[in-house]
């Protein structure tokens, strides 16, 4: 079914655009990304001002995240380590107390990050986990072989009755399943640094790499206000303000607060160093891959994720598949396109190659686990098929074909509507 046919049958002008993406749809010439992706992860509210948020191409058509790759190429990456080296010198402790922070799933990415802290640098890393809405079975042996290969961890368990419903706000409002998931997810590190007196937070991958505009190597907590806060009704979560969210469903600061940055007095005197350790140490996915299958007994997923053609990324929460169908209904960019654009830059596959996997795999509807979430949230599946996904698609991205089928008007493969 799909409602107001007319708005998607205007001249191209006229096509309205929704959450401010760009009017132009651009692939770049290096990778297969679009212009239209968003630069944050994080969707506060359900507009983002394309001018800042959308990730910039240059004159030449490429990307930020090829040109920050190529800039890759051109590192130092011994001095790089040397500097590494100097900051964990300045604070390794032998005394047995927690010297860094790791948060992770003990996906890849941070397996790897804990276990060279630990066993090559000779740190003492407290690992901390904010665990998926519905674990897989292999996300949750993930996480525990990563345990068990040598780290404490802190796993927050926050309140799941009020995770469930900021999921489905966020999923209503904004077709966003992690918008207030991951708001948790990154608010959680800085405020277990600030209670165990841990001087360094360390995450993987320079975030630039996921277009994440606090990119720079290193912040410092007490300098950067987006983590922390002092208006609580600037805040919205799953689309909606926190005055909302007390009045229409009950939920008091209580029942939030596992999800809010730190308080301006939870970090008062606390000097948090936030580092990337891919700012020091040269980060090849599939490299990073080996390292964690050989020293944490990390395991891929036994078959191959839906709406791409990759089996270790990102796979510890079933929701995984279904955040990028919703990437790809938004922004026309399904899981298919973020990882055969990681793997060209990585030189993994040719352009070429991602072109062929994006045409074959991006925007497959992830039916593996579907039912079993729209159960466990409680949202009829015909509704989310039918309408919800539908109201979420930007004229401008996309048009009707034949009359009944949706169809995007630019592909990377040059095979859209109006290509
Ligand atoms: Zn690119």
């Amino acid at each position: 079914m799909i409602l107001d046919k007319k708005k998607y049958d205007l001249p191209k002008g006229e096509l309205e655009r929704y959450y401010g993406l760009p009017a132009d749809v651009n692939f770049c010439s290096k990778c297969v990304m679009s212009n239209q992706r968003p630069a944050s992860a994080i969707e506060f509210k359900h507009t983002i001002d394309s001018k800042k948020t959308t990730m910039a191409f240059d004159s030449e058509g490429v990307c930020d995240s090829c040109r920050n790759g190529e800039h890759k190429d051109r590192i130092d990456w011994t001095k790089r380590e040397e500097e590494l080296l100097q900051l964990l010198d300045k604070y390794r402790r032998t005394d047995g107390g927690y010297d860094c922070l790791v948060p992770g799933s003990g996906g890849k990415d941070s397996a790897y990050q804990a276990h060279v802290l630990k066993y090559k640098y000779g740190m003492n890393p407290l690992t901390c986990t904010w665990p998926p809405i519905l674990y897989t079975e292999y996300g949750y042996k993930n996480w525990k072989n990563w345990v068990d290969s040598g780290f404490d961890n802190i796993a927050w368990n926050r309140n799941g009755k009020v995770m469930k419903l900021l999921t489905k706000l966020s999923i209503e409002n904004l077709f966003h399943p992690f918008q207030t998931f991951i708001l948790g997810q990154k608010n959680l590190a800085p405020k277990l640094a600030a209670k165990f007196d841990i001087p360094l937070i360390f995450y993987g991958e320079n975030e630039a790499e996921y277009g994440n505009p606090i990119a720079d190597n290193t912040t410092s907590l007490r300098d950067k206000s987006y983590f922390s806060y002092k208006n609580l009704d600037d805040i919205y979560l799953g689309g909606i303000s926190v005055a909302e969210l007390k009045e229409k469903h009950g939920l008091g600061y209580a029942d939030i607060s596992s999800f809010l940055p730190p308080t301006e007095d939870e970090i008062k005197g606390k000097n948090i160093e936030v580092h990337y350790l891919g700012y020091y140490l040269k980060w090849t996915p599939q490299e990073v891959y080996y390292y964690a299958v050989e020293n944490t007994v990390f395991k891929a997923r036994p078959f191959r994720t839906q709406g791409t053609y990759s089996k270790y990324n990102s796979i510890d929460d079933k929701i995984d598949d279904l955040h990028y169908y919703t990437t790809h209904i938004k922004f026309g960019i399904g899981r298919a396109t973020y990882d055969a654009s990681q793997e060209i830059r990585n030189k993994h596959i040719t352009r070429e190659e991602g072109v062929a996997l994006v045409n074959k795999f991006d925007g497959e509807f992830p039916d593996k686990y579907f039912n079993e979430i729209m159960e466990y949230l409680d949202i009829n599946p015909d509704y989310f098929r039918e309408e919800l996904s539908n109201r979420f698609r930007s004229p401008h991205l996309w048009g009707i074909n034949n009359d009944k089928d949706w169809k995007l008007r630019h592909t990377v493969m040059k095979l859209g509507l109006d290509d």
